[in-house]
Protein backbone atom coordinates (compact mmCIF):
# COMPACT_ATOMS: atom_id res chain seq x y z
CA UNK A 1 0.00 0.00 0.00
CA UNK A 2 1.07 3.78 -0.75
CA UNK A 3 0.30 6.46 1.63
CA UNK A 4 2.39 9.03 -0.37
CA UNK A 5 -0.82 11.62 -0.52
CA UNK A 6 -1.55 11.06 3.48
CA UNK A 7 2.39 11.54 4.42
CA UNK A 8 2.65 14.63 2.11
CA UNK A 9 -0.68 16.06 3.86
CA UNK A 10 -0.21 15.20 7.10
CA UNK A 11 3.58 17.39 6.66
CA UNK A 12 1.05 19.99 5.55
CA UNK A 13 -1.07 20.15 8.20
CA UNK A 14 0.82 20.12 10.99
CA UNK A 15 2.28 23.63 9.61
CA UNK A 16 -1.64 24.88 10.81
CA UNK A 17 -3.32 22.35 13.02
CA UNK A 18 -1.42 21.45 16.29
CA UNK A 19 0.14 18.31 15.62
CA UNK A 20 -1.85 17.94 12.19
CA UNK A 21 -5.51 16.63 13.43
CA UNK A 22 -8.40 18.56 15.55
CA UNK A 23 -9.02 15.73 18.04
CA UNK A 24 -5.44 13.79 19.42
CA UNK A 25 -6.04 10.01 19.01
CA UNK A 26 -6.28 10.96 15.06
CA UNK A 27 -2.85 11.17 15.10
CA UNK A 28 -1.18 8.05 15.21
CA UNK A 29 1.03 9.27 17.99
CA UNK A 30 1.01 6.34 20.08
CA UNK A 31 0.89 3.32 17.21
CA UNK A 32 3.48 5.44 15.26
CA UNK A 33 3.55 6.14 11.44
CA UNK A 34 1.41 8.64 9.60
CA UNK A 35 -2.41 8.83 9.75
CA UNK A 36 -4.50 8.35 6.66
CA UNK A 37 -6.25 11.57 5.24
CA UNK A 38 -9.82 10.18 4.00
CA UNK A 39 -10.89 11.34 0.85
CA UNK A 40 -14.60 9.43 1.30
CA UNK A 41 -16.51 6.02 3.07
CA UNK A 42 -19.39 4.05 1.71
CA UNK A 43 -21.17 1.46 3.75
CA UNK A 44 -18.13 -0.45 5.61
CA UNK A 45 -15.35 1.17 3.67
CA UNK A 46 -12.87 3.60 4.17
CA UNK A 47 -10.84 4.94 1.43
CA UNK A 48 -7.81 6.69 1.69
CA UNK A 49 -6.45 9.82 -0.02
CA UNK A 50 -4.25 7.54 -1.69
CA UNK A 51 -6.86 5.39 -3.15
CA UNK A 52 -6.20 2.57 -0.44
CA UNK A 53 -9.36 0.76 0.87
CA UNK A 54 -10.44 -0.38 3.92
CA UNK A 55 -12.77 -1.93 6.24
CA UNK A 56 -13.68 0.37 9.01
CA UNK A 57 -13.79 -0.81 12.68
CA UNK A 58 -13.72 2.65 14.03
CA UNK A 59 -17.03 3.74 12.41
CA UNK A 60 -16.12 7.22 13.48
CA UNK A 61 -15.68 7.10 16.50
CA UNK A 62 -19.30 5.21 16.91
CA UNK A 63 -21.62 6.98 15.21
CA UNK A 64 -21.91 5.36 12.08
CA UNK A 65 -23.63 2.27 12.99
CA UNK A 66 -25.52 1.78 9.61
CA UNK A 67 -22.30 2.17 7.54
CA UNK A 68 -21.27 4.84 6.06
CA UNK A 69 -23.19 7.76 3.61
CA UNK A 70 -26.62 5.75 4.23
CA UNK A 71 -28.82 6.73 2.22
CA UNK A 72 -31.61 7.65 3.82
CA UNK A 73 -29.55 10.25 6.21
CA UNK A 74 -27.81 11.96 3.18
CA UNK A 75 -31.19 12.54 1.62
CA UNK A 76 -32.81 13.78 4.71
CA UNK A 77 -29.56 16.63 5.09
CA UNK A 78 -29.60 17.59 1.63
CA UNK A 79 -33.66 18.21 1.36
CA UNK A 80 -33.19 19.75 4.92
CA UNK A 81 -30.05 22.13 4.00
CA UNK A 82 -32.24 24.26 1.44
CA UNK A 83 -34.10 25.79 4.33
CA UNK A 84 -31.34 26.95 5.85
CA UNK A 85 -28.35 25.09 7.86
CA UNK A 86 -29.57 27.10 11.24
CA UNK A 87 -32.75 29.59 12.36
CA UNK A 88 -31.64 29.93 16.56
CA UNK A 89 -35.35 29.50 17.10
CA UNK A 90 -37.87 26.62 18.12
CA UNK A 91 -38.80 23.81 15.54
CA UNK A 92 -40.91 20.84 15.74
CA UNK A 93 -37.95 18.74 14.15
CA UNK A 94 -36.46 19.47 18.10
CA UNK A 95 -39.80 18.25 19.26
CA UNK A 96 -39.73 15.25 17.12
CA UNK A 97 -35.86 14.20 18.16
CA UNK A 98 -36.83 14.31 21.87
CA UNK A 99 -41.02 12.21 21.72
CA UNK A 100 -38.30 9.58 19.63
CA UNK A 101 -35.32 9.38 21.56
CA UNK A 102 -38.50 9.10 24.97
CA UNK A 103 -40.11 6.47 22.84
CA UNK A 104 -36.99 4.62 22.60
CA UNK A 105 -35.10 5.21 26.06
CA UNK A 106 -35.94 4.05 29.08
CA UNK A 107 -36.26 6.75 32.19
CA UNK A 108 -36.29 10.16 29.75
CA UNK A 109 -38.94 12.55 30.99
CA UNK A 110 -36.82 15.25 29.67
CA UNK A 111 -33.67 15.37 27.16
CA UNK A 112 -32.29 18.83 26.05
CA UNK A 113 -30.08 18.56 23.02
CA UNK A 114 -26.49 19.74 22.74
CA UNK A 115 -23.73 19.66 20.28
CA UNK A 116 -21.50 16.86 21.86
CA UNK A 117 -20.91 14.10 24.09
CA UNK A 118 -18.52 16.46 25.92
CA UNK A 119 -21.24 19.19 26.35
CA UNK A 120 -23.70 16.41 26.94
CA UNK A 121 -21.70 15.12 29.65
CA UNK A 122 -20.29 18.83 31.86
CA UNK A 123 -24.06 19.73 31.53
CA UNK A 124 -25.56 16.56 33.57
CA UNK A 125 -22.76 16.68 36.22
CA UNK A 126 -23.43 20.69 36.48
CA UNK A 127 -27.18 19.63 37.09
CA UNK A 128 -26.24 16.65 39.65
CA UNK A 129 -24.48 19.65 41.18
CA UNK A 130 -27.37 22.00 40.94
CA UNK A 131 -30.24 19.66 42.05
CA UNK A 132 -28.20 18.11 45.32
CA UNK A 133 -26.25 21.06 46.31
CA UNK A 134 -23.19 18.89 46.41
CA UNK A 135 -19.58 19.43 44.80
CA UNK A 136 -18.09 16.16 43.98
CA UNK A 137 -18.46 13.53 41.80
CA UNK A 138 -17.30 10.29 41.37
CA UNK A 139 -15.42 8.52 38.09
CA UNK A 140 -14.21 5.64 37.08
CA UNK A 141 -9.78 5.30 35.88
CA UNK A 142 -9.70 4.70 32.49
CA UNK A 143 -13.78 5.76 31.80
CA UNK A 144 -14.03 8.92 29.55
CA UNK A 145 -16.74 11.68 29.70
CA UNK A 146 -15.24 14.22 26.90
CA UNK A 147 -12.21 16.94 27.66
CA UNK A 148 -14.16 19.24 30.43
CA UNK A 149 -11.85 20.46 32.99
CA UNK A 150 -13.95 18.04 35.92
CA UNK A 151 -13.35 14.68 33.60
CA UNK A 152 -9.57 14.72 33.15
CA UNK A 153 -8.61 12.92 35.63
CA UNK A 154 -7.35 9.53 35.24
CA UNK A 155 -9.41 9.58 32.03
CA UNK A 156 -9.35 6.65 29.54
CA UNK A 157 -9.03 7.06 25.59
CA UNK A 158 -6.10 9.70 24.30
CA UNK A 159 -5.35 10.74 27.94
CA UNK A 160 -4.52 7.57 28.72
CA UNK A 161 -3.27 6.32 25.51
CA UNK A 162 -0.86 9.23 25.83
CA UNK A 163 -0.13 8.31 29.19
CA UNK A 164 -1.07 11.82 30.71
CA UNK A 165 -1.17 12.01 33.99
CA UNK A 166 -2.25 15.49 35.04
CA UNK A 167 -3.49 17.94 32.05
CA UNK A 168 -1.91 21.32 32.37
CA UNK A 169 -4.60 24.21 32.41
CA UNK A 170 -7.56 22.05 35.04
CA UNK A 171 -6.89 23.66 38.12
CA UNK A 172 -6.62 21.81 41.09
CA UNK A 173 -9.96 23.38 42.67
CA UNK A 174 -11.52 21.62 39.87
CA UNK A 175 -9.68 18.12 40.29
CA UNK A 176 -10.33 17.92 44.00
CA UNK A 177 -13.58 17.98 43.06
CA UNK A 178 -13.39 14.43 41.36
CA UNK A 179 -13.03 11.61 43.01
CA UNK A 180 -11.73 8.42 41.29
CA UNK A 181 -12.63 4.15 41.78
CA UNK A 182 -11.13 1.16 39.76
CA UNK A 183 -13.97 0.28 37.25
CA UNK A 184 -15.64 -2.41 38.46
CA UNK A 185 -14.96 -2.48 42.63
CA UNK A 186 -18.15 -1.80 44.26
CA UNK A 187 -16.38 -1.36 47.54
CA UNK A 188 -14.11 1.18 46.78
CA UNK A 189 -16.75 2.92 45.60
CA UNK A 190 -18.69 2.57 49.10
CA UNK A 191 -15.50 3.44 50.68
CA UNK A 192 -15.09 6.82 49.00
CA UNK A 193 -18.25 7.87 49.37
CA UNK A 194 -18.80 7.00 52.90
CA UNK A 195 -15.38 9.42 53.42
CA UNK A 196 -16.92 12.26 51.70
CA UNK A 197 -20.39 11.53 53.15
CA UNK A 198 -22.98 13.98 52.00
CA UNK A 199 -20.48 15.44 49.50
CA UNK A 200 -20.97 13.29 46.45
CA UNK A 201 -23.31 14.66 43.74
CA UNK A 202 -22.95 12.37 41.13
CA UNK A 203 -21.75 9.47 40.67
CA UNK A 204 -20.76 9.20 36.82
CA UNK A 205 -20.09 6.07 34.52
CA UNK A 206 -19.69 4.47 30.83
CA UNK A 207 -22.15 1.43 31.94
CA UNK A 208 -19.94 -0.41 29.53
CA UNK A 209 -16.59 1.32 29.16
CA UNK A 210 -15.24 1.62 25.38
CA UNK A 211 -12.59 3.71 26.08
CA UNK A 212 -9.87 1.29 27.79
CA UNK A 213 -10.46 -1.01 25.10
CA UNK A 214 -14.36 -2.40 25.71
CA UNK A 215 -14.57 -3.09 29.30
CA UNK A 216 -17.95 -4.95 30.47
CA UNK A 217 -19.34 -4.38 33.89
CA UNK A 218 -19.13 -7.75 36.16
CA UNK A 219 -22.76 -9.04 37.60
CA UNK A 220 -23.35 -6.67 40.35
CA UNK A 221 -21.43 -3.61 40.20
CA UNK A 222 -23.77 -1.52 38.10
CA UNK A 223 -26.73 -2.81 40.56
CA UNK A 224 -24.89 -1.83 43.31
CA UNK A 225 -23.76 1.92 41.97
CA UNK A 226 -27.25 1.76 41.94
CA UNK A 227 -28.74 0.52 45.34
CA UNK A 228 -25.79 3.20 46.88
CA UNK A 229 -26.93 6.42 45.12
CA UNK A 230 -30.41 5.60 45.78
CA UNK A 231 -29.18 5.21 49.63
CA UNK A 232 -26.85 8.49 49.43
CA UNK A 233 -29.17 10.74 47.39
CA UNK A 234 -26.23 10.66 44.80
CA UNK A 235 -27.63 11.24 41.20
CA UNK A 236 -26.49 8.09 38.94
CA UNK A 237 -25.52 9.10 35.74
CA UNK A 238 -25.09 6.82 32.70
CA UNK A 239 -22.69 8.03 30.19
CA UNK A 240 -23.91 6.73 27.18
CA UNK A 241 -21.94 8.91 24.56
CA UNK A 242 -20.82 5.33 23.42
CA UNK A 243 -23.71 2.86 24.37
CA UNK A 244 -26.48 4.94 23.14
CA UNK A 245 -28.48 3.75 20.33
CA UNK A 246 -25.77 1.15 19.58
CA UNK A 247 -26.18 -1.67 22.73
CA UNK A 248 -29.91 -1.32 22.23
CA UNK A 249 -32.21 1.24 21.64
CA UNK A 250 -32.97 1.71 25.03
CA UNK A 251 -28.54 1.95 25.14
CA UNK A 252 -26.69 0.21 28.12
CA UNK A 253 -30.38 1.22 30.49
CA UNK A 254 -31.92 -1.54 28.52
CA UNK A 255 -29.41 -3.76 27.55
CA UNK A 256 -28.38 -4.37 31.36
CA UNK A 257 -31.91 -3.59 32.99
CA UNK A 258 -31.04 -0.97 35.19
CA UNK A 259 -32.18 2.56 35.41
CA UNK A 260 -30.06 5.95 35.64
CA UNK A 261 -31.33 9.29 37.22
CA UNK A 262 -29.41 10.90 34.22
CA UNK A 263 -28.08 9.55 31.12
CA UNK A 264 -25.79 11.63 28.42
CA UNK A 265 -25.70 10.83 25.00
CA UNK A 266 -23.29 11.60 21.39
CA UNK A 267 -22.61 9.62 18.70
CA UNK A 268 -25.28 7.41 16.99
CA UNK A 269 -27.83 10.42 18.28
CA UNK A 270 -26.37 12.72 15.53
CA UNK A 271 -25.54 9.82 12.74
CA UNK A 272 -22.01 11.40 12.11
CA UNK A 273 -23.28 14.83 12.55
CA UNK A 274 -22.34 17.19 16.08
CA UNK A 275 -24.82 15.91 18.57
CA UNK A 276 -25.17 15.17 22.17
CA UNK A 277 -27.91 15.18 24.51
CA UNK A 278 -28.59 14.68 28.16
CA UNK A 279 -31.90 14.11 29.86
CA UNK A 280 -33.35 11.78 32.76
CA UNK A 281 -35.94 12.13 35.74
CA UNK A 282 -38.25 14.92 35.21
CA UNK A 283 -37.57 16.60 38.73
CA UNK A 284 -34.21 16.12 38.43
CA UNK A 285 -34.27 18.08 34.63
CA UNK A 286 -36.47 20.62 35.96
CA UNK A 287 -33.52 22.75 37.27
CA UNK A 288 -32.87 22.95 33.65
CA UNK A 289 -32.45 26.73 32.56
CA UNK A 290 -34.98 28.59 31.62
CA UNK A 291 -36.98 26.10 33.75
CA UNK A 292 -35.19 26.26 36.59
CA UNK A 293 -31.47 28.03 37.32
CA UNK A 294 -29.00 25.49 36.17
CA UNK A 295 -27.70 27.49 33.17
CA UNK A 296 -27.13 25.81 30.00
CA UNK A 297 -27.06 27.17 26.28
CA UNK A 298 -26.16 26.33 22.98
CA UNK A 299 -26.06 28.90 19.49
CA UNK A 300 -26.15 25.48 17.40
CA UNK A 301 -28.20 23.46 19.90
CA UNK A 302 -30.99 21.31 18.14
CA UNK A 303 -29.84 22.25 14.64
CA UNK A 304 -31.79 21.13 12.25
CA UNK A 305 -29.54 19.43 10.12
CA UNK A 306 -28.14 17.81 12.85
CA UNK A 307 -31.59 16.81 14.24
CA UNK A 308 -32.63 15.65 10.90
CA UNK A 309 -29.59 13.52 10.20
CA UNK A 310 -29.94 11.86 13.90
CA UNK A 311 -33.40 11.64 13.58
CA UNK A 312 -33.72 9.44 10.50
CA UNK A 313 -30.99 7.15 11.69
CA UNK A 314 -32.45 6.48 15.41
CA UNK A 315 -35.83 6.32 13.35
CA UNK A 316 -34.45 3.42 11.49
CA UNK A 317 -32.71 2.08 14.03
CA UNK A 318 -36.57 2.19 15.81
CA UNK A 319 -38.35 0.69 13.26
CA UNK A 320 -36.15 -2.82 12.54
CA UNK A 321 -34.61 -3.90 15.85
CA UNK A 322 -33.97 -6.97 13.96
CA UNK A 323 -30.52 -4.37 13.07
CA UNK A 324 -29.04 -4.83 16.57
CA UNK A 325 -29.93 -8.88 16.27
CA UNK A 326 -27.49 -8.47 12.92
CA UNK A 327 -25.27 -6.74 14.80
CA UNK A 328 -24.83 -8.64 17.55
CA UNK A 329 -24.76 -11.76 15.76
CA UNK A 330 -21.98 -10.17 13.00
CA UNK A 331 -19.69 -8.98 16.32
CA UNK A 332 -20.21 -12.70 17.67
CA UNK A 333 -18.99 -14.51 14.51
CA UNK A 334 -15.89 -11.90 14.71
CA UNK A 335 -15.44 -12.87 17.80
CA UNK A 336 -15.34 -16.41 17.33
CA UNK A 337 -12.87 -16.13 14.56
CA UNK A 338 -10.68 -14.19 16.24
CA UNK A 339 -10.91 -16.38 19.36
CA UNK A 340 -10.07 -19.44 16.93
CA UNK A 341 -6.61 -17.52 15.11
CA UNK A 342 -5.60 -16.45 18.60
CA UNK A 343 -5.53 -19.92 20.19
CA UNK A 344 -4.49 -21.20 17.28
CA UNK A 345 -1.20 -18.58 17.95
CA UNK A 346 -0.44 -19.75 21.34
CA UNK A 347 0.11 -16.38 22.55
CA UNK A 348 -1.85 -14.90 25.57
CA UNK A 349 -4.91 -12.47 24.77
CA UNK A 350 -8.34 -11.79 26.35
CA UNK A 351 -11.42 -10.37 23.92
CA UNK A 352 -14.09 -8.77 25.73
CA UNK A 353 -17.20 -8.15 23.83
CA UNK A 354 -20.92 -6.72 24.23
CA UNK A 355 -23.35 -6.41 21.54
CA UNK A 356 -21.69 -4.01 18.30
CA UNK A 357 -18.13 -3.25 20.65
CA UNK A 358 -15.31 -5.59 20.86
CA UNK A 359 -12.10 -5.60 21.71
CA UNK A 360 -8.58 -7.34 21.72
CA UNK A 361 -6.17 -7.08 24.66
CA UNK A 362 -2.89 -9.01 24.52
CA UNK A 363 -2.92 -10.16 28.41
CA UNK A 364 -2.94 -13.23 30.50
CA UNK A 365 -5.48 -11.84 32.41
CA UNK A 366 -9.18 -11.04 32.43
CA UNK A 367 -9.16 -7.12 31.61
CA UNK A 368 -11.61 -5.75 33.85
CA UNK A 369 -10.38 -2.43 34.97
CA UNK A 370 -7.76 0.42 33.45
CA UNK A 371 -4.76 -1.20 35.70
CA UNK A 372 -5.71 -4.43 34.26
CA UNK A 373 -6.19 -2.44 30.38
CA UNK A 374 -2.74 -0.44 31.35
CA UNK A 375 -0.66 -4.37 31.99
CA UNK A 376 -1.57 -5.66 28.66
CA UNK A 377 0.85 -6.03 25.99
CA UNK A 378 0.71 -2.53 24.44
CA UNK A 379 3.35 -2.56 22.05
CA UNK A 380 2.63 -6.00 20.79
CA UNK A 381 -1.21 -4.25 20.29
CA UNK A 382 0.89 -1.61 18.17
CA UNK A 383 2.53 -4.02 15.77
CA UNK A 384 -0.83 -5.63 15.57
CA UNK A 385 -2.89 -2.11 14.08
CA UNK A 386 -0.22 -1.59 11.42
CA UNK A 387 -0.10 -5.24 10.75
CA UNK A 388 -4.02 -4.83 9.97
CA UNK A 389 -3.69 -1.90 8.22
CA UNK A 390 -1.14 -3.42 5.80
CA UNK A 391 -4.10 -5.58 5.07
CA UNK A 392 -6.85 -3.20 4.57
CA UNK A 393 -8.19 -3.38 7.81
CA UNK A 394 -8.60 0.23 9.72
CA UNK A 395 -8.95 -0.62 13.62
CA UNK A 396 -8.54 2.04 16.21
CA UNK A 397 -5.27 3.36 16.53
CA UNK A 398 -4.90 2.74 20.60
CA UNK A 399 -5.56 -0.75 22.92
CA UNK A 400 -7.50 1.85 24.90
CA UNK A 401 -10.52 2.16 22.65
CA UNK A 402 -13.60 0.03 21.70
CA UNK A 403 -14.00 -1.11 18.06
CA UNK A 404 -17.38 -0.57 16.50
CA UNK A 405 -18.93 -2.38 14.52
CA UNK A 406 -21.37 -1.45 11.42
CA UNK A 407 -24.24 -3.36 10.13
CA UNK A 408 -22.88 -2.49 6.70
CA UNK A 409 -20.37 -5.14 7.17
CA UNK A 410 -20.82 -8.70 5.36
CA UNK A 411 -19.39 -11.64 6.17
CA UNK A 412 -17.10 -11.36 3.35
CA UNK A 413 -15.77 -8.30 5.19
CA UNK A 414 -15.61 -10.24 9.04
CA UNK A 415 -14.11 -13.86 7.33
CA UNK A 416 -11.63 -11.13 5.46
CA UNK A 417 -10.63 -9.59 8.70
CA UNK A 418 -10.06 -12.73 10.33
CA UNK A 419 -7.75 -14.05 8.11
CA UNK A 420 -6.10 -10.61 8.17
CA UNK A 421 -5.71 -11.43 11.99
CA UNK A 422 -4.17 -14.59 11.30
CA UNK A 423 -1.92 -13.12 9.19
CA UNK A 424 -1.43 -9.73 11.24
CA UNK A 425 -0.22 -12.87 14.18
CA UNK A 426 2.09 -14.40 12.14
CA UNK A 427 4.04 -11.21 11.11
CA UNK A 428 4.41 -9.44 14.73
CA UNK A 429 5.54 -12.39 16.30
CA UNK A 430 7.93 -13.74 13.52
N1 LIG B 1 -18.31 10.09 26.73
C1 LIG B 1 -17.84 8.99 26.15
C2 LIG B 1 -18.16 7.64 26.74
C3 LIG B 1 -17.06 9.08 24.99
O1 LIG B 1 -16.59 7.96 24.43
C4 LIG B 1 -16.80 10.35 24.45
C5 LIG B 1 -15.98 10.49 23.24
O2 LIG B 1 -15.36 9.59 22.77
C6 LIG B 1 -17.32 11.47 25.10
C7 LIG B 1 -18.08 11.31 26.23
C8 LIG B 1 -17.09 12.84 24.53
O3 LIG B 1 -17.81 13.00 23.35
P1 LIG B 1 -17.36 14.09 22.26
O4 LIG B 1 -16.07 13.61 21.69
O5 LIG B 1 -18.50 14.10 21.29
O6 LIG B 1 -17.22 15.39 22.97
Amino acid sequence: MSYTRSIELFERAQQSIPGGVNSPVRAFKSVGGTPLFIKNAKGAYLYDEDGNQYIDYIASWGPMILGHAYEPVVKAIQEQAVFSTSYGAPTELEIKMAELIKAMVPNVDLIRMVSSGTEACMSAIRVARGYTGKNKIIKFEGCYHGHADSFLVKAGSGVATFNIQTVPGVTAGVTNDTLTCAYNDLQAVERLVAENKNEVAAIIIEPVAGNMGCILPEKGFIEGLRKLCDAENIVLIFDEVMNGFRLAPGGAQEKLGIAADLVTYGKVIGAGMPVGAFGGKRQIMEVVAPLGNVYQAGTLSGNPIAMIAGYTLLNELNTNPSIYKELDEKTVYLRDGLNEVLKAWGKPYVINQLGSMISIHFSDKPVTDFASAAAANNDLFKKYFHAMLKRGVYLPPSAFESWFLNNALTKEDLDRTIQASKESLKEITE
